[in-house]
């Protein structure tokens, strides 16, 4: 009998890069232990799992459990064909406090040949500066980009990025990087059920032919059953309202994890949202459910709709939707 085929995810361009990557990419923070311990052999089946299943971007820092995600995720990529894999990586933020951040021209480039070493490969398909709101923006502007474009024409690093929180910092980058210069913007937390002010920007992203990339579809664990890690900066009475929102779904029989990433999915204008996974089990119920957000003819799409509709009206009733946190120094 033949083997039945399962569903893959589809892929989408991510901007002008010419890179086309899953609709879901493999966050890979959790494998650096932010949200508990996860050992090489669990990393590698989480990272196989989710490329069996479609997804080929996979993306990580050297932030992450301080190299440990990519040192995983490096001895997980060995089993998988490279040509088919979009591998970012970051510079420029290497602990939590504003001295671990440098965006220097030096310790960028030093930055890449590290990752390159841990990663076990011999190009990064994407670099991002990480979390630029907390070093000198116009460092970013001014020797971080140069230090990365000299790393492009060397082949090392195929293309560029910014990342960050506050959506004001991307737009200060935008206005003064020359054109090109940033190919790609990583924004998280601003594309989930309870808060969607990345919408605002897109706009101005797609003018500039800049791709999105979001990420943390379930805003770092806080809308999940067992909800948000110690470190989480969500103010309480966000989290009040995702616990709320859990509990609501689990009243109707649903998952808050596959609402939160059906309404992410639905979300119009970016490439792709990354998802922090850890298991093949996480990763097979977070497939199923893209594949579901993405199908208007899915069994149940209207009613999960609804549902999804009920908990974003929660959070705009607790007074709390588009509620953000403070990251880094406040913007020149
Ligand atoms: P996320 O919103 O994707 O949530 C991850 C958490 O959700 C983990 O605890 C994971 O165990 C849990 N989870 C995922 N699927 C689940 C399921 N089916 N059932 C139960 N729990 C489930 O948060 P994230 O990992 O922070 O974000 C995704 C990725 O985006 C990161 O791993 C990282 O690669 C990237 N990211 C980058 C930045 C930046 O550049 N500044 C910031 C945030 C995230």
């Amino acid at each position: 009998m033949a083997t039945p085929q399962v569903p893959k995810l589809p892929k989408r361009r991510l901007g002008n890069t010419g890179l086309e990557v899953s609709v879901m990419g493999f966050g890979a923070s959790p494998l650096g232990g932010a949200f508990g311990h996860v050992d090489e052999a669990g990393a590698t089946a989480a990272v196989h799992a989710a490329f069996a299943a479609g997804v080929n971007f996979f993306d990580t820092s050297p932030y992450y459990g301080a190299t440990r995600s990519e040192t995983l995720l490096g001895k997980a990529l060995q089993g998988l064909p490279r040509d088919q894999i979009v591998l970012a990586t970051k510079v420029g933020r290497y602990g939590l406090n504003v001295e671990d951040f440098d965006f220097s021209a030096a310790r960028v480039t030093a930055s890449v040949h590290e990752s390159l070493a841990r990663l076990q490969t011999d190009h990064l398909d994407l670099v991002y500066c990480h979390d630029v709101e907390f070093g000198d923006l116009d460092q970013v502007v001014n020797e971080a980009l140069p230090a990365l474009a000299a790393l492009k024409a060397q082949g090392l690093v195929r293309h560029v990025g910014v990342s960050g929180l506050p959506l004001g910092a991307f737009r200060y980058v935008l206005d003064r990087a020359p054109p090109g210069a940033v190919e790609v913007v990583l924004s998280y937390c601003h594309l989930c059920l309870n808060d969607t002010s990345l919408q605002q920007l897109l706009p101005y992203l797609a003018a500039k032919g800049v791709g999105v990339v979001a990420a943390s579809a379930l805003s770092m664990g806080m809308l999940t059953k067992v909800g948000p890690p110690e470190w989480h900066p969500a103010p309480p009475a966000l989290r009040a309202a995702a616990a709320e929102a859990a509990a609501l779904a689990e009243s109707r029989g649903q998952r808050i994890e596959a609402l939160g990433l059906r309404f992410a999915f639905r979300q119009p204008g970016v490439a792709t949202t990354l998802v922090g996974m850890t298991t093949p089990e996480m990763v097979a119920q977070n497939v199923e459910a893209v594949l579901s957000a993405l199908d208007d003819k899915a069994p149940g799409a209207e009613e999960a709709d609804k549902l999804v509709a009920e908990l974003e009206a929660l959070f705009v009733a607790r007074g709390v939707k588009d509620l953000t946190w403070p990251s880094g120094r406040p913007l020149p």
